[in-house]
């Protein structure tokens, strides 16, 4: 009987043990799930390193080009403000370009460098003129900067002139306004100026007078950086203060409105986006009463329109250049860069860029053909060196 419990003992002893060699066995199976965190997760996306351009701007490749132009960002200088815009890329023509690098611009602003693919025939360029220009001013133009930009370059002028049309192949419009140098001529005008660019379906309007040299790489560049479905009015303010006139479109006159306009001698730009906009107050003689309204001239009327109507801020650019400023102050080496050149001015025919070229000061007394040459040296009646 001892013998046996002794046996029992042993085998239950025996039975524990390989219990607890069982739970041993079985530690790794019971603990929680760790290894689960290390399993395998979705790649992150990398980006591909862009290549430089030599302008110091990286070629951003398509699919990261896309995703950039959701968003640009445009800060003022002044800290005044920051706007976070969302771009409108539903449009199919819509290729983006260049990548979000951070650039100052000459216009004091700091701007991601814009997406917008652009080419000439997207700008309804619009140069004003009279009857008694079209030899002595026009005849330059067309021989210089029109010339590389003949389809898009729109010439409003106030009379026939066949001969001219004929022998140039521009597209030359006779408004039909007065030939006279008052408010109302001029706003008709520009009247016929803005329904010819909302007829055209092109994204950029750029008014000219013909007195301006367009140095059309520099313009592509510039508007390049935004979008045409933007709200971008671009050019120079005459004033260093906004001009104030008597509010008489949403009050009686008895209030005064305060506001910023691009002065027409030095040229100036307005996407479509917001040229649509301005329709209410510009589009089939609309213009007109508005300038009435406001008793102002045109270039005036459009900065009303603009900053006092629809609320948007002129974006203020040193890159056009009227002769209201002392042109031979401009940096030599920068003339090429502006967008906008002009020359004289009343009784100063002196008042030009100074740079050397191909012909003396007597020969070009406006600089445009030496400027020309040294843009488009392939000209067949530019100096050969
Ligand atoms: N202009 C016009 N009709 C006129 C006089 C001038 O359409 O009777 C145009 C001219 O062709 C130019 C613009 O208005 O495009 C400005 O004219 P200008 O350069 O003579 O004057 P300023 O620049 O001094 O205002
Ligand atoms: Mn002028």
């Amino acid at each position: 009987m001892h013998i046996a419990s002794i046996g029992i003992s042993k085998l239950c002893f025996l039975f524990s043990l390989a219990l607890c060699g069982l739970l041993f066995l079985l530690i790794p199976a019971l603990k929680p799930p760790a290894q689960q965190l290390d399993w395998p997760r979705p790649r992150a996306q990398v980006r591909p390193q862009r290549p430089r351009l030599s302008n110091g701007v990286s070629a951003a490749s398509d699919d990261s080009q896309k995703a950039e132009s959701t968003t640009r960002l445009v800060i003022s200088l002044a800290g005044q403000k920051a706007l976070d815009e969302t771009e409108n890329t539903k449009d199919e023509n819509y290729v983006p370009k260049r990548s979000g690098d951070l650039q100052g611009t000459a216009g004091g602003l700091l701007r991601h460098r814009g997406h917008d693919l652009l080419i000439l025939e997207d700008i309804f360029i619009a140069v004003k003129t009279t009857r008694k220009y079209h030899t002595s001013r026009l005849e330059l133009l067309i021989k210089t900067w029109i010339s590389q930009a003949k389809e898009h370059t729109f010439i409003f002028t106030d009379s026939d002139d066949k001969e001219l049309q004929m022998k140039t192949g521009t597209n030359l419009i006779n408004t039909n306004c007065s030939a006279a140098h008052t408010r109302q001529a001029l706003c008709c005008k520009m009247s016929v100026e803005y329904d010819k660019f909302i007829e055209s379906q092109k994204k950029w309007f750029c008014h000219m007078d013909d007195d301006n040299y367009v140095i059309l790489p520099s313009l592509l560049q510039l508007l390049s950086s935004y979008h045409h479905s933007q709200d971008v009015y671009l050019g120079r303010a005459s004033l260093d203060h906004p001009i104030e006139a008597a509010e008489r479109v949403r009050n009686d006159g008895s209030v005064s409105v305060k506001f910023w306009f691009a002065t027409g001698g030095a040229g100036f730009c307005i996407s479509r986006g917001l040229a649509l906009k301005m329709s209410p107050w510009a589009s089939l003689g609309n213009f007109i009463s508005t300038a009435e309204k406001i008793r102002l001239p045109d270039d005036c009327t459009v900065g009303y329109i603009i900053e006092a109507l629809l609320e948007v801020t002129l974006t203020h650019s040193n890159l056009f250049h009227s002769h209201l400023e002392n042109l031979q102050r401009l940096p030599t080496d920068t003339v090429l860069e502006q967008v906008t050149l002009s020359y004289g001015g009343f009784d100063n025919r002196k008042n030009v860029v100074s740079i050397v070229g191909g012909f003396s000061l007597a020969k070009d007394p406006t600089r445009f053909q030496t400027i020309h040459c040294l843009l488009y040296a392939d000209t067949d009646w530019c100096p050969k060196k």
